[in-house]
């Protein structure tokens, strides 16, 4: 049996089951789930993602609804639709593409976004709440992370999770949803000192670093299960070819479980993305 994990078919997997539970937000309230997606300017990567989001809204039964605005976008344009967005009922999850062209301030427009629609889970509010252990909307990828390694080691309690990475987006949630699953979390960065022996220990592997095959055969226990955030288009051949963090040949062997790349971690942060949008809309409904 393949110990390669099929990023692509639990996150089909996740998007039915949030189908089914929008159709039934649907019966309940008379509205959709509504996820609404603000892209400024034409970054090819960032209209990629935004393709596959809408479609993907569209798969699960939430209302989507599509914002692309020109890259000269002021700061106070983006401001007035973040906030006619906060205040629109339809809307119960807001996703602003990041990166904003150089002239906008992110982090503006992060702390804009109403915390009970943060669909992507940055606003610091909902940082805070993950770091405490209240109700929060958790970052799409470290939380499609944690999903798949729960669908496919069962019960996480005890194990020895390393975190390859400190960033806001991926490694500190990640650390913190492996925390509170009862895992034993170490966090590793650019000033680790021996990484390669503090990694060997590890039953689970977290690589959000962004440098291609960073992670070598030598630095995974045998039966360690390997999850793999990393994107990183390289040259092989001639053709552009898009890599991990994982030396995927030579780790795969060793490994029980790994996550390839494409076909991992992000068809499943997609699938999270609608996961909290429902999350958001029920939540926005009980208070
Ligand atoms: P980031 O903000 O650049 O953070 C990278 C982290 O790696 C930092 O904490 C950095 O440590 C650490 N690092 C860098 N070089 C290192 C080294 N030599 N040894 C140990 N640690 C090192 O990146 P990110 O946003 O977390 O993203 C990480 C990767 O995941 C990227 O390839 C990104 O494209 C990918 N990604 C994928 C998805 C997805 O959906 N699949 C989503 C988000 C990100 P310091 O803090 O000490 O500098």
């Amino acid at each position: 049996m393949s110990n390669i994990i099929d990023g692509k078919a639990m996150a089909a997997a996740l998007v039915e089951e949030t189908a089914i539970a929008a159709a039934k937000f649907n019966d309940a309230h008379g509205i959709k789930p509504g996820l609404a997606v603000v892209l400024v300017g034409e970054d090819p990567a960032s209209a990629v993602y935004v393709r596959n989001k809408v479609k993907q809204a569209t798969n699960a039964g939430l209302n989507s609804i599509e914002h692309r605005l020109p890259a000269d976008t002021s700061q106070q344009t983006l401001n007035q639709l973040v906030d006619d967005l906060n205040n629109d009922a339809k809307v119960h999850g807001i996703l602003v593409q990041l990166p904003l062209p150089e002239h906008l301030d992110e982090e503006h427009i992060i702390q804009a976004i109403d915390p009970a629609k943060d669909v992507d889970g940055f606003h610091p509010l909902n940082a805070g709440a993950l770091a405490t252990g209240q109700q929060a909307l958790v970052p799409c990828t470290p939380l499609g992370c944690l999903i798949m390694l729960q669908r496919t080691l069962g019960d996480l309690s005890g194990k020895h999770a390393v975190v390859i990475g400190r960033s806001n987006i991926v490694g500190k949630p990640m650390a913190a949803l492996l925390l509170q699953a009862n895992c034993t979390v170490t966090t590793v960065h650019s000033r680790t000192q021996d990484i390669v022996g503090i990694c060997s220990q590890a039953d689970i592997i977290v690589a959000a670093v962004g440098r291609a095959n960073f992670v070598q055969a030598d630095w995974v226990k045998t039966g360690a299960v390997v999850i793999d955030v990393g994107i990183n288009a390289i040259e092989q051949d001639g053709k552009r070819k898009l890599v991990g963090d994982v030396d995927f040949a030579q780790v795969a062997p060793k490994a029980a479980a790994i996550t390839p790349v494409p076909g991992g971690v992000g068809p499943m942060t997609i699938a999270c993305l609608m996961k909290n949008t429902l999350t958001a809309a029920n939540q926005q409904m009980q208070s």
